[in-house]
């Protein structure tokens, strides 16, 4: 397994730089209600409805993505766009259940227009509420979509394809982070050939099961 850390030094680019154990809110509720009326970044004028979760909060496996999309936006429900769709694809060929094995957030809480990536600025100002959500939901696993997720995660930024697959210990409460391709990108190269981004993703997605259900 790689060995990381997360940096918790103030100005570090790793999004979580509170101690890990530590929950600015008292309840997962207490932190959508306040995410719901946010405007804590500029991402809060212009969302139509904040991007709270999915999936169950006592899953063990936490899915973290970048930001939200058009219908996220539109719904309030993380990856339900053709991204999400795709995800859902992933986890049936991988024998999870999005809806008890997984819960899914993304970075920020709120879209940021025309689907640019999050600012450091609201990737800061949004941490509290993805520190809530790892210190309350207390994942088993996490599984990094993107560059953004494993950038703010894992304070790190390596080309995706170069760290996809591998399991890092993040020493936060023990638990280990695989990053993966985001949906997104596996939405670009449709090939399902051998080798193909979709095949490593689906491999990606039957080891993490693999490391909750050896047998
Ligand atoms: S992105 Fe996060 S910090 Fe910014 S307004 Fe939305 S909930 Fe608040």
């Amino acid at each position: 397994m790689t060995q990381l850390s997360f940096d918790l030094t103030a100005g570090s680019p790793a999004l979580l730089t509170h101690p890990p154990s530590g929950s600015p809110f008292p309840t997962l509720a207490a932190a959508a209600a306040e995410a719901a009326t946010c405007q804590r970044c500029p991402l809060g004028h212009t969302r139509t409805c904040s991007v709270f979760s999915d999936g169950s909060p006592t899953a063990p496996i936490m899915l973290i993505g970048e930001a939200p999309g058009q219908q996220e936006d539109e719904t309030g429900t993380p990856f339900m766009g053709r991204a999400g769709q795709l995800l859902n694809q992933l986890l049936i060929a991988a024998g999870l259940d999005r809806a008890t094995d997984l819960y899914i957030c993304n970075t920020v809480k709120c879209r940021p227009p025309g689907n640019r990536k999050p600012t450091p600025a609201e990737k800061t100002a949004c941490q509290p509420f993805l520190q809530t959500q790892v210190a309350l939901v207390k994942p088993q696993l996490m599984v990094l979509t993107g560059a953004t997720a494993v950038a703010s995660i894992l304070g790190k930024t390596p080309p995706i394809s170069s760290i996809r697959g591998q399991w890092f210990d993040s020493s936060l409460n023990g638990v280990r982070a695989m990053p993966v391709f985001h949906p997104s990108y596996l939405l670009r190269y449709g090939s399902r050939a051998e080798g193909s981004p979709w095949v490593l993703t689906v491999a990606d997605f039957q080891a993490v099961r693999r490391a909750l259900h050896p047998h």
